[in-house]
This record gives structure tokens, C-alpha cells and sequence, in this order.
């Protein structure tokens, strides 16, 4: 998947998607426009909403009762091989829950520069307790590599973002966050297949209702699976019979093994490598769907930072050139694995997060190129205003919705290429002014 915003706690979905499209916002992050559009992510969610839908929620009023809701979910649940038991065991004394109907509708005015995230995403703190974790679980590491192929600095990054290594997991009723969602959501299709999927959780006996607990969007557990993905890829790697990715480190680091594993992660590849691009670049190739091999972006006058090499291996590989900040800021060369973890969560600042983060257990991962911290992240009411000038100018910006998505990066390039600057895509306050 591609490089998104994508702000919103995305699930994890094996959406196929083409890279670097920007998918949803997130509701407790906003997200940043731009040219690979980084979000900050959260704490994490992983496992998220699909896509950005546009908000209609202050227009949503469900048509029926909480319990007339229940009544006729509960047909469909039974339908689908729910049986009557594990349905009203899971819905006993569920009432909705208005914490998630709020934060579902939040659309904050405000995003996080990608630096910023960053600096929370790495702490000195964070990449110490990696450490001691890599050490202390070296021998379960070694039999999940065996395992899935997949490189442990990577589980426990990703297990570090998604949960701060289970220590924050969420505190609330899966059932009660999916049926809030599915009776007044603004994706009421996506949380019904989610609240069908954990009644097969329950009834498959991984887990007793109250203890199923999650973040408000339904991402559960250490690795923060939505259900769909916990009944395609959690398995139980302790033994015990069941799939507790809640209690078990083994059975949660080994389920996230076997999501990366689909996701096409390659052991012993990098993620992607800092690079440095020369003056008069062509800014249009910084797009998540150009990709090249290593060596043609080298040919190009690419150049690694001084004092650094080309990882082993590496020149044929496909790279695409990600740029979290635009031209002004730090530029990557990203490798097929960057990609597998935005499978993981479709934002390109978690996937650089959990990349330099694994990179850091091993004492690197600095990087090298400066970010242009006077050009802070456009607002909500800023990009829409934004996609509003493009648009009244002929360049296409799609719907003015706030999310700089393919459409609204491609206006920009075309807008900055006619100013003669570089056409990076990234949306500025400078690039605003100039069109007002
Ligand atoms: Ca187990």
C-alpha cells in the first residue's frame, strides 16, 4: 500500500492498493498533506479503516434503536454461524458507548509535523526497552525467524509502535467499540464485518469476552489486529491452543511475523537506506508508483549521505523515493519491505518509524538530512482552502476534502512546476500564499 495519510486508525487490511496512495485520515490525527503524505500516526492503530470516507457524521442519526439495532444484528450474526449462546453471552449489558462515537467523528483541525512524530516514535526510552526485549527474548525470536522469515528487529519495532510493547493495548470492550460503531459508525459495513469476526473469536474460545479488549476502534491486542486480520493471521505459537495475541508475547510476535510474512517481507533485506538528492532534481519522480531499481536512482545523481554505504545487495532492488517533509526535508530510498509494513498500517511516517526504530535497536538509524521545521504541516482548513485555489485554478484537486490524496498532489506538482519551484508535491504555507 501506499504512502498515506493515513491518519485514521487503519486497519490493517490486505487492501491491494498501489503505492502511495494516500488512504484515510486519521480521526485523532489529521494528517498532513503531502507528497508522501506521512502521518503521524497514533499510538497506533493498526489495524484500520479502509479508506477515507468523506464525513457525513453530523449528519448521522440511526434510524432505530440501540436495541432494534442489536435485534436484527443478531439475525445476521446467527445467519453467518454466530450461534444464539456466544451472541447473547458477548452482548450481555452492551449498551453504546458515546467515547467512540466521538472519537470516530473527530476531525482534528491540526497535524503533527513528521519530525515530531518521529521524536515520540524513538525515544531514547522506547529504543532501550527494544534492546532488552531483543536480549531477553532472543530464543523465541530466533524460532519466529525460523519460523516466518522475518527479521526480529522488525517485530519488535512494529510491537513497540503498535502497543509500546503491550503495555498500552486499549482498554475497551471490543464488542461494545464494534457494535457502537456498527449501530451509529461512520463505516457501518466495516464494523459489522469486524463485530461478525470477533464473535468468532469468541466462540473459537481464544478469548472470554471480557477480556477481549481494544483500542475504540476494535484493534486488539499486542499487535493491535482488527478481527478480520486476528482470524487470518494470529496463531498460537506457545502452544497453549489458543490465539492469545492479549497475554502471550510468543503467540502475539508471532502472529505479526505471519502478517509481515504475507505482506511480502523479505529477511535479510533493508527497509530502505537515507539518501540525498542533487540540485534540479526531477521532483515528479519522488511518487510512490515510480519505482526503480537502486542503481538507476544512483544513475540519476541520487547519493548516499557521507560516511554511509549502499547495504549489501541492494543495487537491483526496486526503490521508490520517499520524501516525508518534501524537497526541503530528509529523502529515503524505500525497498520492498518499507511496503510490507504500510501493509501493516498504510501511513509512510509509521512505516519510517518502525524502519528507523529496528535500525536504532542496532544503533543506527540517525538521520542525516535536516527537516524544514519553520514549514509546519498545513491545518485542515488550510488544505481544504488549499485544494479550493487549485481547483479555481484548473489545476484538478478532486474533491476539496482536506486529504491530500494522488489527485491533490498531482495539482500541486503541476501548480509548482508553473511557479518554477520544485514540483515535490508536498503542500506548503508558502505554495497557499502564492495562490491566494
Ligand atoms: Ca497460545
Amino acid at each position: 500500500m501506499s504512502f498515506s495519510l493515513s491518519q485514521r486508525w487503519q486497519p490493517r487490511q490486505l487492501i491491494a492498493a498501489s503505492s502511495f496512495i494516500l488512504l484515510v485520515a486519521c480521526a485523532e490525527k489529521p494528517t498532513a498533506a503531502d507528497a508522501l503524505p506521512l502521518t503521524p500516526a497514533q499510538p497506533t492503530p493498526t489495524v484500520s479503516l479502509p479508506t477515507q470516507v468523506p464525513d457525513t457524521s453530523g449528519d448521522i442519526q440511526p434510524l432505530q434503536t440501540f436495541a432494534q439495532w442489536q435485534a436484527s444484528f443478531r439475525e445476521q450474526a446467527l445467519q453467518a454461524g454466530i450461534t444464539a449462546a456466544t451472541f447473547d453471552r458477548a452482548f450481555l449489558g452492551v449498551t453504546p458507548d458515546m467515547d467512540v462515537i466521538k472519537a470516530d467523528r473527530s476531525q482534528p483541525e491540526f497535524s503533527r509535523p513528521v519530525w515530531e512524530y518521529l521524536d515520540g516514535a524513538l525515544s531514547p526510552l522506547r529504543v532501550r526497552n527494544g534492546k532488552r526485549l531483543l536480549e531477553q527474548n532472543a530464543e523465541l525470536l530466533e524460532r519466529i525467524e525460523q519460523r516466518y522469515g522475518v527479521d526480529r528487529q522488525v517485530l519488535v519495532a512494529v510491537w513497540g509502535m503498535e502497543s509500546n510493547f503491550g503495555q498500552f493495548q486499549g482498554n475497551k470492550s471490543v464488542i461494545r467499540s464494534l457494535a457502537t460503531l456498527a449501530y451509529e459508525g461512520r463505516r457501518p459495513t466495516f464494523a459489522q464485518d469486524q463485530l461478525i469476526a470477533a464473535l468468532q473469536i469468541l466462540q473459537n474460545g481464544d478469548i472470554q469476552p471480557e477480556a477481549m479488549r481494544g483500542s475504540w476502534a476494535g484493534a486488539m491486542g499486542q499487535t493491535q489486529f482488527i478481527p478480520t486480520t486476528y482470524n487470518t493471521h494470529a496463531v498460537d505459537f506457545d502452544g497453549d491452543g489458543r490465539r492469545d495475541i492479549w497475554n502471550s508475547t510468543p503467540d502475539a510476535l508471532a502472529s505479526t511475523a505471519h502478517y509481515l510474512q504475507s505482506s511480502g517481507w523479505k529477511r535479510g533485506q533493508p527497509w530502505g537506506f537515507e539518501v540525498q538528492v542533487p540540485a534540479g532534481f526531477d521532483y515528479w519522480l519522488a511518487d510512490g508508483a515510480q519505482r526503480k531499481p537502486v542503481s538507476e536512482w544512483l544513475g540519476l545523481g541520487v547519493k548516499l549521505p557521507t560516511g554511509t554505504q549502499l547495504p549489501a545487495g541492494s543495487n537491483q532492488l526496486p526503490a521508490a523515493l520517499l520524501l516525508p517533509a518534501g524537497a526541503r526535508g530528509p529523502a529515503f530510498l524505500v525497498l520492498d519491505n518499507f511496503r510490507a509494513i504500510l501493509k501493516y498500517n498504510n501511513s509512510s511516517s509509521y512505516a519510517l518509524a518502525v524502519s528507523l526504530l529496528g535500525d536504532r535497536f542496532s544503533g543506527w538509524g540517525f538521520i542525516a538530512g535536516a527537516w524544514p521545521k519553520d514549514d509546519l504541516p498545513l491545518s485542515r482548513s488550510e488544505r481544504v482552502e488549499l485544494q479550493n485555489l487549485l481547483n479555481g485554478r484548473g489545476y484538478d484537486a478532486g474533491n476539496a476534502d482536506g486529504i491530500i490524496g494522488a489527485n491533490t498532489r498531482k495539482a500541486i506538482r503541476t501548480a509548482q512546476q508553473s511557479l518554477g519551484w520544485p514540483a515535490d508535491g508536498y503542500a506548503t504555507h508558502k505554495l497557499l500564499e502564492s495562490l491566494r
